[in-house]
């Protein structure tokens, strides 16, 4: 039975007597990728029946998606074609930009080019079956004339604009490659679905809820209505099998922050197949060692395969096997996070973006770390307690340093930005404690040979938040996230 990729359990017969076999399984979805380092390992993928491109599998174990992407400037490189041709970038403020902005998408010259640098790129990946072309992930749509013309006949939506423009590369590769398709993304200025044009058979959509409450069904919080109503816009207008979902299940504020979302995937990877989603792309933490990564990957993999898939039986599996005789203490810490998001009455009801931390109370607080305690007890061997002391690190170690931060500041602080800000903070609530986290857990091990790529990991997800996004604790009263719809708590 594949776990995290150093824990299996492999049931034990003295003899195994195969019967004769006819079985034919069908999975829930056609495109399976769990975006988690964890789960990148080949034979991890293919006992967990993943097919994603940045999986290690290949054709011994029955092969994988491939599917690349290429960003709107790696299509139309501005070194190349700015200064001879300001045209066919975005005009913005009045004036033509190079950078940090998009493409003029009615600019017929510019589509030309495009397209051949498409059907150049099928031709170099003769293995990839879906390109997806994405938006750079920046503002600066296009204000020319034409561009704002089609935004209006699509009923304002820059779904429209952008469609029409997959729509036309995706024509002329249908002549050279009818087996391949391209991708776009419906996602922030893109996320409302168009009011005329429908997206060609061979142009997958796939939706990106960035916006959305995390913590809760999506259909049961309030704040995800609009994604609701955008994804069933979509489901309406594709062909069955062209919606795609990009999923969000990480903290990328920092990949450590606890993440409460089981309920939420339990509940809307049934909703995704409900409403004619084929393929998922769920994005966790890359770099190895973020919250709750081997848990995520296993409890992904079963339903993604199977929506039907017994969730709290595999949470529970995946504790007794993971963690031993400190499981029943550390499913209790695990339970005590999600409580933090159910409704009342079992839960405090928060609401969670995947840029922020949820918040911890004092009471809580004391309880997991007193639960921590009894599984650092419990745990029966040095393997087990590195695996308890890790989630003590990843997550409680790391809340504390916030909360002292919290304290410091003397208002409320959330983890909540994921830009870069070009500046490192000392923060010295949470550098005391990572540093003694470290000291601890790697310096006075005698394993030098993991721990030292044990702390690689941490490092490259400390990177991320510390030195990409500059700052990572800024008021939530002191800024917005301009594409996303504006909440109460805000
Ligand atoms: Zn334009
Ligand atoms: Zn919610």
């Amino acid at each position: 039975m594949g776990r995290a990729r150093d824990a299996s359990r492999i049931p034990k017969m003295p003899t195994i007597t195969v019967p004769p076999l006819d079985e034919v399984q069908k999975p829930a979805f056609e495109y399976r990728d769990v975006y988690i380092g964890e789960a990148f390992d080949k034979d991890w993928a293919a006992r967990n029946k993943t097919n994603g491109t940045d999986t290690h599998l290949d054709a011994s174990t029955g092969g994988k998606v491939v599917r690349l992407a290429h960003s709107f400037y790696s299509l139309i490189p501005p070194a190349e074609y700015f200064k001879s041709h300001p045209e066919y970038f975005s005009l913005v403020g009045g004036k033509r930009r190079g950078e940090d902005a998009k493409l003029c998408l009615t600019n017929p010259d510019m589509l030309r080019i495009a397209t051949e640098h498409v059907l150049r790129w099928m031709k170099e990946y003769p293995e990839a079956t879906i390109f997806q072309i994405q938006p750079n992930d920046v503002g600066g749509w296009c204000e020319f004339d034409n561009c704002k013309r089609v935004t209006r006949e699509e009923g304002g939506a820059g779904s429209g604009l952008l469609l029409r423009f997959i729509n036309a590369i995706a024509k002329q590769a249908e002549k050279v490659y009818p087996d391949k398709s391209i991708e776009t993304l419906a996602y922030a200025y893109t996320e409302a679905p168009p009011a005329k044009t429908r997206p060609r058979h061979n142009v997958h959509i796939c939706m990106c809820p960035i916006g959305a409450c995390q913590a809760h069904p999506y259909e049961k919080c309030r704040y995800d209505t609009y994604i609701m109503n955008h994804l069933r816009g979509w489901a309406k207008i594709t062909d069955s099998g062209d919606l795609y979902v990009w999923h969000y299940n990480a903290n990328y504020s920092h990949y450590l922050l606890p993440v409460p979302d089981f309920d939420e995937l339990a509940a809307d990877l049934p909703m995704y197949k409900r409403n004619c989603v084929v393929g998922l792309f769920m994005q966790g933490s890359v770099p190895e060692g973020g919250s709750d990564a081997p848990l995520r990957a296993y409890v992904l993999a079963r339903l993604l395969w199977d929506v039907n898939a017994n969730v709290p039986k595999a949470i529970r599996e995946f504790h007794e096997i993971y963690y031993g005789r400190a499981a029943a203490p550390m499913l209790a810490y695990f339970r005590l996070v999600q409580n933090l998001v159910r409704f009342p009455p079992e839960g405090e009801g928060q609401h969670w973006w995947c840029c922020r931390s949820p918040r911890f109370g004092d009471a809580t607080l004391d309880k997991a770390r007193r639960l921590l305690a009894q599984a650092q007890a419990k745990a029966e061997n040095e393997t087990v307690r590195m695996r308890v002391q890790s989630a003590e690190g990843e997550t409680f170690i790391r809340l504390r340093g916030i909360r002292a931060r919290q304290e410091v500041r003397g208002e409320e602080w959330h983890v909540r930005t994921c830009r870069p800000r070009g500046r490192k903070e000392s923060l010295p609530g949470v550098d005391q404690p990572i540093a003694e986290f470290r000291h601890n857990v790697f310096r006075r091990r005698k394993d030098p040979g993991g721990m030292a790529g044990r702390e690689q990991k941490l490092r490259s997800c400390e990177t991320l938040s510390g030195e990409e996004t500059g700052e990572f604790l800024v008021p939530v009263t002191h800024r917005s996230r301009p594409q996303r719809p504006r909440h109460p708590d805000d």
